[in-house]
This record gives structure tokens, C-alpha cells and sequence, in this order.
């Protein structure tokens, strides 16, 4: 099979500030995956925080240049449980990438898109929420007045300051709104702010306390009176097992696990043990948005939003009605260039 990669940079409509840093562009990989004249499409998104970037990426694919034979199913899982999965081990993304491509290319094959391989019903789609980053009153005034499409908003928290922001725009929204501590917490706060949160209506809250700290995630998890969604707690579908008692749900991401068949294997896992679901995204474009959302009938929330924090998505795929999630009806993944 032939690889071409292309690396892309778009800008994001405001700067994205969570509990750890700020983004202000995004920079990603398209990769083109030609099988027989069938070529798929895939996107690697390298997420700094997993230990990834850009030079990792282009020096993984170096690396694969002569690996990529066999058929489109066979190499999906030399990468998704085989050789390549231990080789690749540091780069989700890349594995992430290749896979998604892999199901453009096995839907293709077969005309159907990738739900349909999957045996999935296009119409239990859930809704997203759509994500307020940090910052400063008035921009966040704007933010949630710009949302005003979408039915569930995710705020962002874990900072100084960030209860008078989500005071905030509780009084300028009655929408349903979900919090993401990005590990902004210790185990003190996070249970104070689980009560005072669930208080005012929130949803659940994602990973408050750093993923290291397990003790303390299972004493919030006895006391939160909210769900609490463990996010940079898992990365593997063998995370969930040791973490199953740290929180009430997990949130699966591609570009942590590495495409849409270890995300299948996370669904998995999480149902064994009776925790929720949630599918989330980094900043990406709707490659990968897409590739994510068709399997997104299988989870409980979805926060499936990368694609619309950007300014000038180069390609377009899944939509968003109503809030909730529209799959294309196209053979694969129905991702098509701007
Ligand atoms: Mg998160």
C-alpha cells in the first residue's frame, strides 16, 4: 500500500485555553492510504500532552514505509493488536490515522459506510456538546451566544477564577452544561466543586484530579454526588479495568487509543464494567470528527466538536443538527475536501 501525508495547518477561531496551557492553531496530518487504486483517508492529530508532535509523527511514518502490505483488514490488525500496535506503541496518532483510513478503504470496498460495516443505526446519533474554552468574561459571552445552535455546552475549568465563568454563563444559558477540570484540581476542591457543581444542575464533570492520583479519584468517586468521566486516565482498553473503580465513566478518544477499532475495544471494556460512555476529540478536522462519530451510536455522550473550533476546515463530513450528530450516508467515511 502507498502512504502520502500532508501537513496541514488551520486556525482555530479563538484561542483555546484549558486548565493546562493554550492552543491558537492546529496542526495536523492527512494521510492518504492507496490500496489497489481504493485510497482512504486518515488523519493523525499528535496530542503534545501523550508525548507526541510533529516530528514524531513524520519520524514514525518514515519508519513504516516498507510495512504497510497485506490486505486493508489484515494490516488493520497487524496495527490495531499485531506487530505494528508494539511498534507504534508512543504514536497513537499515527496508528489512529492508518486505521481510520483502513475503514474508508474496507467501506469503500464493500459501499457502505463505515456505521453500516459496523452494524451501527445511524439515527441513535447522540447530541455533542460544544466546548467554552477559557477566557476572558466578555469573550465568553460571546462564545456562548455564538453556540446558540447547540443544546449542551462543555465548560472548561480547573483555574483561578473559573466558578465566576461558569457563573456566568449559567445566567445566560439554561442549557445543559458538562465540566472539564483537565486535572485542575486536588482531591479537596474536586469534591467541594462535585457538590456545589451538582448544585447548580451540571451534568458530570471530567477527570478533576490528575490521573496519577488514583487514591484520590476513588474517594471522589464514593463521595461526588455527579458522575465523574475519566479522560487522561485512559489512554487503552487495558486502562479500564484498573481504573473501573475510579470514576463512572470513560471518555474515548482516537488520538489516545489509536482509531476507531481500539475504541471499539474501550466500548467494550467500559460495558463489562457498567461504566458510561463518553466519545470526545482534540482540536482535529473532520477526518478524524468523522471517523469518531460513527461509531458515536454506541456511547452515552458525545463531545464531538474539534472541527467547529476551527476557522476554515479543509474538509467536511459529519454534521451537526439540533445538536445532535448527522453521519454521511457515502461508502467508508464519507469525508470529502472542502
Ligand atoms: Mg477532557
Amino acid at each position: 500500500m502507498k502512504l502520502e501525508i500532508e501537513r496541514l495547518l488551520v486556525r482555530l477561531t479563538y484561542p483555546f485555553r484549558i486548565a493546562r496551557g493554550v492552543q491558537t492553531e492546529l496542526e495536523t496530518f492527512i494521510f492518504s492510504l492507496d490500496a489497489d487504486g481504493v485510497t482512504g483517508i486518515g488523519e493523525a492529530c499528535p496530542p503534545p500532552y501523550y508525548g507526541e508532535s510533529i516530528e514524531s509523527v513524520e519520524a514514525a511514518v518514515k519508519a513504516l514505509s516498507d510495512r504497510l502490505h497485506g490486505s486493508p483488514q489484515e494490516l488493520k490488525d497487524r496495527i490495531a493488536t499485531g506487530e505494528l500496535r508494539k511498534e507504534l506503541s508512543s504514536h497513537a496518532s499515527v496508528r489512529a490515522a492508518l486505521d481510520m483510513a483502513l475503514w474508508d478503504i474496507l467501506g469503500k470496498i464493500d459501499e457502505k459506510p463505515v456505521y453500516e460495516l459496523l452494524e451501527l443505526d445511524p439515527t441513535k446519533t447522540p447530541a455533542t456538546s460544544f466546548s467554552i474554552g477559557i477566557d476572558s468574561p466578555e469573550v465568553v459571552d460571546r462564545k456562548v451566544d455564538e453556540a446558540a445552535d447547540y443544546h449542551l455546552l462543555k465548560m472548561k475549568m480547573g483555574v483561578p477564577g473559573d466558578m465566576v465563568l461558569l457563573d456566568r454563563v449559567l445566567a445566560r444559558t439554561g442549557k445543559t452544561i458538562r465540566v472539564d477540570a483537565n486535572e485542575g484540581w486536588d482531591v479537596e476542591t474536586a469534591i467541594e466543586m462535585s457538590r456545589v457543581l451538582s448544585e447548580k444542575g451540571i451534568e458530570f464533570i471530567e477527570q478533576p484530579i490528575h490521573h496519577d492520583n488514583e487514591e484520590d479519584l476513588r474517594t471522589l468517586k464514593r463521595l461526588s454526588p455527579l458522575p465523574i468521566i475519566l479522560d487522561e486516565s485512559i489512554i487503552d482498553p487495558e486502562d479500564v479495568g484498573r481504573c473501573s473503580d475510579q470514576g463512572h465513566g470513560i471518555n474515548i478518544k482516537l488520538m489516545k487509543c489509536g482509531g476507531i477499532t481500539p475504541a471499539l475495544a474501550l466500548v467494550e471494556e467500559a460495558r463489562k464494567r457498567n461504566l458510561k460512555v463518553m466519545l470526545g476529540c482534540m482540536l482535529e478536522t473532520s477526518v478524524a470528527i468523522t471517523a469518531a462519530a460513527h461509531i458515536s451510536p454506541l456511547v452515552d455522550y458525545a463531545d464531538l466538536d474539534g472541527n467547529l473550533l476551527l476557522t476554515g476546515d479543509p474538509f467536511v463530513g459529519v454534521g451537526v443538527q439540533n445538536s445532535k450528530l448527522v453521519l454521511p450516508a457515502e461508502p467508508g467515511l464519507g469525508v470529502t475536501r472542502a
